[in-house]
């Protein structure tokens, strides 16, 4: 039935997409402060081990407490909480205390959307389209944490590597051996780069949330999209921090976050990266 309308399986996982950018939204407000209340614990009993009482947190994490608006602090009722629709329909105002309500929330639900449903036409309909959507929203998570906070959370790189490995062990992107040498390889190339940097110039030009998400990319897709996804990032970044130091005043010494440059390097080589590498290589291929 899918396969009989082409548009059937994009327009399923485009709504699906909805419902999944409105559970990114938590994501992307909520990890960054799981991880900091995680530290600070940690610090807390380091710094008194012996202390008879552990202090005990409220609990906080993806689903607990439920969603408040953090001017009026009132929890925002499920009909107010409609990806996209809920937004307009309240004109971008909180329903009680008429504070604004970030453009960021519906602007991730459409990219969700958008993105999953130009995914799922690329793919087709089936495990590929599938699990191409599912990488797509990891990505769009990662480089939306990344650029707020300066962090790429191992609690979305790491099971999101393992999960690449394990599907290409059914072949769905590239085969294991391709899947294996991309995870090691994608890893070791920022690495070296980050260590090379640090010993010419004393400075960190990354971070380990970098080596670790090239590595997931080179899981999923294979050590041959390395050299596109490295080389897009690398480009689109140059070019962006040229233009917020000479635009926006941004300081020449304070670090960009490089995880959103090699997130949507990664999602380009997830749909043309094979293309790419055949034009480069004239190899007969064409864009
Ligand atoms: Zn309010």
């Amino acid at each position: 039935m899918l396969a009989a309308q082409p548009w059937a399986f994009p327009a399923l996982l485009g709504v699906l997409g909805l419902l999944v950018g409105s559970f990114l939204n938590v994501v992307i407000h909520r990890l960054p402060i799981i991880m900091t209340r995680q530290w600070q614990a940690e610090c807390a009993a380091l710094a008194a081990p012996d202390s008879a009482a552990p202090v005990v947190l409220e609990p906080y994490n993806l689903v607990i407490p439920r969603s408040r608006c953090p001017h009026c602090e009132r929890l925002i009722a499920a009909h107010d909480n409609i990806p996209v629709l809920s937004y307009l329909v309240l004109g971008g105002r909180c329903r009680h205390c008429r504070a604004g309500i970030s453009l960021r929330y519906p602007l991730v639900e459409v990219a969700s959307a958008a993105l999953a449903g130009i995914v799922a036409w690329h793919f087709g309909a089936g495990w590929q389209g599938l699990c191409a959507a599912l990488l797509t929203w990891a990505l769009l998570a990662l480089a939306m944490i990344d650029a707020q906070t300066q962090l790429l959370p191992d609690s979305i790189t790491q099971p999101f590597l393992w999960l690449g490995l394990l599907l290409n062990s059914a072949d769905v992107f590239t085969d294991l051996p391709n899947a294996l040498t991309g995870a090691v390889t994608g890893y070791l190339l920022l690495w070296s780069v980050y260590w090379a940097f640090k010993l010419t110039t004393g400075k960190e030009g990354m971070g380990y949330g970098d080596f670790k998400l090239l590595a997931m990319l080179g899981a999923w897709l294979g050590w041959q999209a390395l050299p596109v996804i490295l080389l897009a990032a690398s480009l689109v970044g140059a070019v962006v921090g040229i233009a917020l130091i000479a635009f926006a005043g941004h300081q020449r010494n304070q670090p960009l976050p490089f995880g959103p440059y090699l997130a949507g390097a990664g999602w380009i080589a997830l749909l043309w990266g094979e293309q790419i590498m055949d034009f480069w290589l004239g190899g007969g291929g064409s864009l």
